[in-house]
């Protein structure tokens, strides 16, 4: 906890210099404000000696009042007060641009960070927490942790200062009538602190629910082809009301805590101010205090009551600060496992494209389960190789283990004989063209979704990797061409298109190896095989791994591997696996048989 305070701390370093402004004027500006009730004393006291000497009458005090000299005593204080006022409001101005501003710049500065480290940590990481928790961390923790940098050190500063000049004015006018004038206080403190404590944790359960409201409403609208296909409004409406009513019973009970407390608030200052000035009057019969001094009192002990008030407030938003703060700091200090490190030998040339898995098994995070087991292949440069298997025997998962997006749990993976742990990750990346199997296009254009697959892309080099991938026809069909966007304020491609455009993203970036899963479940058969015969042109030269559950769209890969429950069962070419009359062939001869029964 000390420690990661310390490292918040440093985020304060880079604007020490405008924060230690900012806490000048702010401490100034408090200064310029307890001379206002000092003129404000004096004026009373000074006209009210002029009126004894005018005899007490009512016109006497008329005629002191109009006189030339009380006028002047006027004008002087008037003038003076005025100034006062407008010296702590423009520094009070002041203070605000710059310490709030500054928690602003912060906590981009943090935002910032948070999603750089966010994009580096591993695919183990996202499997580990759900999307909602790690946006809630980008973006509300963020924003409380502001709280830390910003209002809660700003009103530590104004309480202090504050508290510090009051006091002392006080203390020279009565230190008796300061000792009455501040019994009441720590009340008030404690109260605000009871009430903001109440506030806060049911502010944090209402946000929950409010998440929980629009959670509901977004599914609802993203599945409501579902929903009226169903016939299932009803039953929509009714869940969403529930969440709903929920929302509506919580809030309320906030808002009647939230009402008590500026008048509790009030109330706490009432008494604080009726015992200044029951105490006062006594002084003042005894003749030891001004009636003067009365109103200056009172004034003093208004100026308290919001700074210390604002102390209960500011210890919790402290402490909801830091709570945001572990949350964000664990994203920060998450260990960045697959990345380089000083085995990595940056001197490794160009990629050739061969790849070895020497007894690879991995687990997932969090399963007992080996997902794939003591797999053990090789693929030669160049070579074109297929995967097939039945759904969940770990054809996906032995891939992404290529491209480092998980480390395997045993067994070392080889890129031209090289262990991928000691190739920099981001030069290994680069001549990776992965293509998954859940394809994933950005809300943009498709020309962009194209281009995203390399550094910079010319529009030829997109038009030439659509050509590529066999789906520029399609796109030149549409109005806008390669501008159309896609996604929510878009159009939406159909299954096939989607997956050649993301076939395109992979060409364009010219790589060594190219990895294909599943990539044209969604097209026919026919269509298929018009696009790979084009395909097996482009990828000539490149390492090729093609994952499919077709056994046509393999059949004349250099080697196929058949896996089953996370391993290897057989592998060869189709006929020698043909000619073994073994899983692969009987899963080729049903498949077989399914087309042509599909033909009839
Ligand atoms: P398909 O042909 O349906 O795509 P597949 O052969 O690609 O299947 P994988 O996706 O590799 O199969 O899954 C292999 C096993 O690993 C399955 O049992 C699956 O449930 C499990 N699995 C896959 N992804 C994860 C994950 N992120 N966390 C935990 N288990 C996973
Ligand atoms: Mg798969």
């Amino acid at each position: 906890m000390t420690g990661s305070l310390k490292k918040l701390n440093t985020y304060f370093k880079k604007y020490l210099g405008t924060i230690i402004l900012g806490s000048v004027f702010l401490v100034a500006s408090n200064f310029f404000l307890v001379w206002i009730p000092i003129f404000i004393r004096r004026t009373i006291d000074e006209v009210a000696a002029l009126e004894s000497k005018g005899g007490g009458s009512f016109d006497g005090l008329a005629e002191v009042l109009f006189s030339s000299q009380a006028g002047a005593i006027l004008a002087e204080n008037a003038l003076m007060l005025v100034g006062a006022v407008v010296a702590s409001g423009l520094l009070l101005f002041a203070t605000r641009q710059t310490l709030i501003v500054t928690s602003r710049k912060i906590e981009f500065d943090l935002r910032n960070d948070v999603f750089d480290k966010l994009l580096e940590l591993p695919q183990r990481f996202f499997s580990e927490f759900n999307k909602g928790e790690i946006y809630v961390r980008a973006t509300e923790d963020i924003s409380k942790v502001r709280e830390y940098f910003g209002p809660a050190f700003m009103y530590t500063v104004n309480t202090l200062s504050r508290a510090g000049f009051v006091i002392a004015m006080m203390i020279i006018v009565s230190p008796e009538l300061t000792f009455w004038a501040l019994l009441p206080l720590p009340l008030l403190s404690g109260f605000a602190y009871w009430i903001s404590g109440y506030i806060n944790t049911h502010s944090r359960i209402i946000q929950e629910q409010y998440s929980n409201v629009a959670g509901r409403a977004q599914e609802a609208f993203s599945s409501i082809r579902l929903i009226k296909a169903y016939n299932r409004e009803d039953y929509e409406q009714n869940r969403f009301e529930d969440e709903s009513e929920s929302y509506r019973k919580k809030k309320l009970r906030l808002d009647l805590v939230e009402s008590l407390f500026h008048p509790g608030l009030n109330f706490l200052i009432g008494i604080s101010i009726i015992l200044v000035i029951w105490k006062a009057g006594q002084y003042v019969i005894e003749g030891t205090l001004t009636i003067g001094n009365i109103v200056e009192f009172v004034v003093y002990v208004a100026y308290l009551t919001w700074p210390v008030a604002s102390l209960g407030y500011t210890v919790n938003r402290f402490q909801r600060s830091m709570a945001s703060w572990n949350r964000v700091d664990q994203v920060l200090t998450e260990k960045v496992e697959i990345s380089d490190n000083n085995r990595t030998d940056q001197s490794v040339k160009e990629i050739e494209g061969s790849i070895e898995f020497v007894d690879v098994s991995f687990k997932y995070p969090g399963a007992e389960v080996y997902a794939v087991k003591n797999i053990n292949l090789k693929v030669n440069a160049g070579q074109n190789v297929a995967i097939v298997g039945r759904t969940g025997s770990g054809k996906s998962t032995l891939v992404q283990l290529i491209p480092r997006l998980f480390d395997p749990t045993k067994g070392t993976i080889l890129i031209d004989d090289i262990d991928i742990k000691t190739i920099p990750v981001k030069k290994l990346r680069a001549e990776i063209g992965f293509v998954p199997q859940d394809t994933f296009l950005f809300s943009d254009s498709i020309g962009e979704n194209i281009a995203f697959g390399t550094e910079e892309a010319s529009e030829e080099q997109i038009h030439a990797a659509a050509e590529k991938a066999q789906v520029r026809e399609n796109i030149m069909d549409f109005d806008k061409k390669f501008e159309t966007m896609l996604g929510e304020r878009g159009i939406t491609l159909s299954g096939g298109q989607k997956q050649r455009t993301a076939i395109a993203r992979a060409l364009i970036r010219d790589p060594k190896i190219i990895i294909l899963d599943d990539s044209l479940s969604a097209v026919d058969t026919k269509t298929e095989e018009a696009i790979l015969q084009h395909l097996r042109e482009e990828l000539k030269g490149r390492t090729t791994i093609m994952i499919s559950h077709r056994i046509s769209t393999i059949k004349d890969a250099d080697i196929i591997y058949y896996m089953e429950e996370g391993t290897i069962k057989e592998h060869g070419t189709h006929d020698e696996l043909l000619q073994k009359k073994g899983r692969y062939s009987a899963m080729y001869k049903k498949q077989l048989l399914e087309e042509e029964l599909a033909e009839i």
